[in-house]
């Protein structure tokens, strides 16, 4: 072999080489699934064979809202671990379902925001109901632990989440709003842009100080008045399951959360009904 032809033989050999190590690096890559979903689509397996999207989110969008709808739950559902734990083998859960209903809310919530939403979590872990934490010795109905980037979960108080939309309580929205507000305050992510996040955090703190004197009466419930992740967690919660009631209770803090999350719910819903 001539040396020149050696030196190409290698070259190739390492290449090859190298790019049998990198695919798998560069398949979990953003932009290559990305690539995919939008312009090779065949080649990806369905998400969710014989389901129709069961966010009712959905229906309220444009096609092209749609259309990146879709591409943010399919990113979160490929780049995010959904495990069960300690479910019972005769429990009937319908666990792809239950996947694309957690990746539906997380996409509805971080639609109009920097694609890097939840990228600091890669891990949901869900329990049949309340779970014992050994860090807080504790029962515990969720969880959302920045650290070691992940979101614990019962599935009891998931599903009840969704089964009343008048309350204002929803677990899976509450713990997704703390991600959110953990990657934008800890981990310096450009979630929230500075000046709409200073403005909900003026009218957070006199919505506070109102609640403090308003007693059991309050819009919102006094859990929110734990701590600033807290309260942002319960505004979250409301502004996404009862926008109308939050607009006419606290029409301010709602014009804030607006701005925020660069989507007004009242509007979505009522502008294509
Ligand atoms: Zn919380």
């Amino acid at each position: 072999m001539e040396k020149s032809e050696q030196f190409w033989t290698i070259l190739f050999a390492m290449l090859l080489l190298s790019s049998f190590v990198a695919l798998p690096v560069i398949r979990e890559q953003r932009w290559y699934k990305k690539l995919l979903f939008y312009y090779f689509p065949k080649y990806l397996v369905p998400l969710t064979p014989g389901l129709k999207p069961i966010n009712v989110y959905y229906k309220a969008l444009t096609p092209e809202e749609r259309k990146r709808f879709e591409w943010r739950v399919y990113y979160f559902i490929t780049s995010t671990e959904i495990s069960f734990r300690q479910f019972k083998t005769t429990q009937l859960i319908n666990y792809n379902a239950a996947r694309y209903l957690i990746a539906s809310c997380a996409s509805q919530i971080s639609l109009f925001l920097s694609e890097d939403c939840y990228d600091a979590f890669h891990k949901i872990i869900i329990y049949p109901d309340k779970y014992y934490s050994p860090i807080t010795g504790q029962y515990h109905k969720g969880e959302t632990n920045p650290g070691a980037g992940y979101i614990v979960l019962s599935w009891n108080s998931l599903n009840s989440g969704f089964a009343n939309n008048a309350d204002g309580i929803n677990l899976l929205m509450h713990e997704l709003a703390h991600a959110l507000w953990l990657e934008n305050k800890m981990f310096d992510y450009e979630i929230f842009e500075a000046e709409a996040l200073e403005a909900y955090e003026v009218m957070a703190a006199v919505t506070k100080a109102n609640m403090q004197t308003s007693g059991e009466e309050h819009f919102f419930r006094r859990y929110a008045l734990t701590n600033d992740e807290e309260f942002f967690a319960v505004a979250v919660e409301n502004f996404f399951e009862r926008p109308v009631q939050f607009s006419a209770a606290l029409p301010d803090l709602y014009t804030t959360m607006v701005n925020l999350f660069k989507q007004d719910p009242i509007k979505l819903y009522a502008s294509r009904a």
